[in-house]
This record gives C-alpha cells, sequence and structure tokens, in this order.
C-alpha cells in the first residue's frame, strides 16, 4: 500500500540530505567533540557549524545558541532556570501551550509557590493581546512570559513581534516556543524581543533527539543537565546520617580544582580520595559502591557546632566556585 504521511506536525521524515551527513558523522566522525585529538576536533567543528548555522538563521550570536535533546528539555531548563536563577515570580502564559510547557508551569506553581496567569485566548486559540497589555502594566514582580509561536493542533500563529515588543517595554523576559514554526518562518532576534527560543530538529526533516534553543546573552542560564549532574552517593531517604553528606561531580578539571578552591575560600572538606604512594584513587569505600572512576567526590559533614550561617556562607562560595559552571 502506498502511505500519505500527513502527520508532521507530530514528527517529520528525515530530508535525505541529513541522512547522507548523518551518517557520514557516525561512520567517520564519531569523535568525543571534548577529546583534542583528531576525531575529537572533527565531531567538535561539526557541532560549531550545526551552532552557526542555527545563529545565522535566527540571527543571533553563536554563544546564544546551546544544543539539548528535545525542546521538551531545552524548555523545562528554560522555564525552571528563570525562575531559580532569574528569580522569576510570576508566568504569563495560555492553556493552549504544548504540555511541556504546561507541566512545568504546574510543577513551579506547586514547588516554588511562583504565580501562574493563564490569558484567555480567542475562538482560534490566539493569545489575548490586551489582557497581556494589562497584566505586564501591573507586573511588580519577576515576570515572564512563556507563549508559542504557531500551535502545533490547530496552526493559529502569535503575533510574536508585538508580543516581544509588550516584553521588552516591560522589561520582563520572553520566551517562545518554536518547535512548529522553526525553520518555517523567519525569526529574527536582532529585529524581535525574545529572551528564550526553543527548537526541535524533527519538526523540520532532521534527527530525533536534536533539541536546540536560543538564550540572549543577557539571560544567562545554568545548564539543567550539568546542575543535575551532582550526585549523593550515601543513602537519601529511608536510613542515613544526617551529618553527612557526600555529593560527587563529574570529573573535569574544574572538578579537580574544587577542593583547592573551597580551601582557599576557608572552607574545610575532604575528598572520596585515598591517596597511596601519591597516586589518588577513589577510597575502598566509593570503590566497593561503584563510584564511577570518570566522577569526584567532596564529602562535607557536619556537628552541633555547625551554624546555619556558617552553611549559607558555604553555599554562597559553592556557587561561585561549582565545578559545574
Ligand atoms: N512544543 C510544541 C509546540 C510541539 O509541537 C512539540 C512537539 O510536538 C514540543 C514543544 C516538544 O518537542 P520535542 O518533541 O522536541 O520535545
Amino acid at each position: 500500500m502506498n502511505r500519505i504521511y500527513l502527520d508532521n506536525a507530530s514528527t517529520t521524515p528525515m530530508d535525505d540530505r541529513v541522512i547522507a551527513s548523518m551518517t557520514k558523522v557516525m561512520q567517520e566522525d564519531f569523535g568525543n567533540p571534548s577529546s583534542i585529538h583528531h576525531y575529537g576536533r572533527v565531531a567538535r567543528s561539526l557541532i560549531e557549524d550545526a551552532r552557526k548555522t542555527i545563529a545565522n538563521i535566527l540571527k543571533a550570536s553563536i554563544g546564544e545558541v546551546f544544543f539539548v535533546s528535545t525542546a521538551t528539555e531545552a524548555i523545562n531548563m528554560i522555564l525552571n532556570n528563570s525562575v531559580q536563577h532569574h528569580g522569576v515570580r510570576h508566568i504569563i502564559s495560555t492553556v493552549t501551550e504544548h504540555h511541556c510547557v504546561l507541566h512545568p508551569l504546574t510543577y513551579l506553581q506547586q514547588q516554588y509557590d511562583v504565580k501562574v496567569t493563564y490569558l484567555s485566548v480567542d475562538e482560534y486559540g490566539r493569545a489575548s493581546i490586551a489582557e497581556l497589555q494589562s497584566l505586564l502594566q501591573q507586573a511588580s514582580e519577576p515576570t515572564m512570559v512563556s507563549l508559542m509561536h504557531g500551535n502545533n493542533e490547530i496552526g493559529t500563529m502569535n503575533d510574536v513581534s508585538v508580543i516581544g515588543a509588550l516584553c521588552k517595554e516591560a522589561g520582563v523576559l520572553f520566551h517562545c516556543d518554536t518547535v512548529q514554526t522553526m525553520g518555517k518562518y523567519p525569526i529574527d532576534v536582532s529585529e524581535d524581543y525574545f529572551s528564550f527560543i526553543s527548537g526541535s530538529a524533527h519538526k523540520f526533516h532532521g534527527p530525533k533527539g536534536a533539541g536546540f534553543f536560543y538564550m540572549n546573552s543577557e539571560n544567562i542560564i545554568k545548564p539543567a543537565l550539568l546542575l543535575h549532574d551532582i550526585q549523593y552517593n550515601g543513602d537519601q531517604h529511608d536510613s542515613f546520617m544526617a551529618h553527612v553528606l557526600s555529593v560527587s561531580f563529574p570529573a573535569t578539571e574544574k572538578a579537580d580544582m574544587l577542593m583547592f578552591n573551597l580551601d582557599i575560600a576557608g572552607i574545610c572538606v575532604s575528598s572520596g580520595s585515598a591517596c597511596s604512594s601519591g597516586i589518588e584513587s577513589d577510597s575502598h569505600v566509593l570503590v566497593a559502591i561503584g563510584h564511577p572512576a570518570d566522577r569526584k567526590t567532596i564529602r562535607f559533614s557536619f556537628s552541633k557546632y555547625t551554624s546555619m550561617a556558617e552553611i549559607d556562607l558555604v553555599m554562597d562560595k559553592l556557587k561561585g566556585i561549582t565545578p559545574t559552571k
């Protein structure tokens, strides 16, 4: 049977040129982009070329384009970090957004007591500009607007130029979910105001697992995957001692320096390593629990003399020197 595929808003077949390019990459350019040898450098330059292509299309700087696995991940990260790192207390959106926006909004409401206001939509699902304007005029707390460019179910488009201009005038952040419009309609960050834009390659004949986002250089947020990449070695749920906190970080050069930097900052902690004959290796306990060799551990341990003020100070110092930054 000759099938006719008319479900391209869900996902698209890959363009032959993309398949050819990806096949070559998988066969020949398989290096880890962080490696400094030939294969690593080739992989790195392919990634940087892709970043440049997207930046050119959006008229953004290359440093403003970031890759993630899906738009869902990008949007979760943008919304979460806007609350956690930009102090956003009020998010304005609509109930017709994709679930990957709506679910984080509910989470942020419940977890961080963020106020979420849903603008009403007209009979075509277009967000009310009048309501947005009036809400922005009253905005007294750090606010973010998250509105989609094009609706995946009914096709209606919001006027992102007008929305962006209102956000700019009000001095609030604007995230635009452009998953359905990216690659099909012009999006120009040099003309229109956006703080964040999210996109996904599989919606325009690219591969699945290749999401990306634009982040205006003024709105730098911390990459969630790296920040989530902090792991607790001990049990954190059932039976554990509250005065011992053993945390592991990816073993980057900066993690190596963490102990040193903490020491310089006047904070004394221990590492999870045992040093024997000048060779540092994981302690026998960490080895026994399968602590991966590519992670570094730091142990914080407290006593009845440790004050909350000291912990706050350590947190502040850590934020400045965290190996994940
Ligand atoms: N936003 C919109 C409007 C979408 O249509 C979709 C996917 O259908 C997404 C976000 C999520 O994209 P991804 O599949 O990359 O997570």
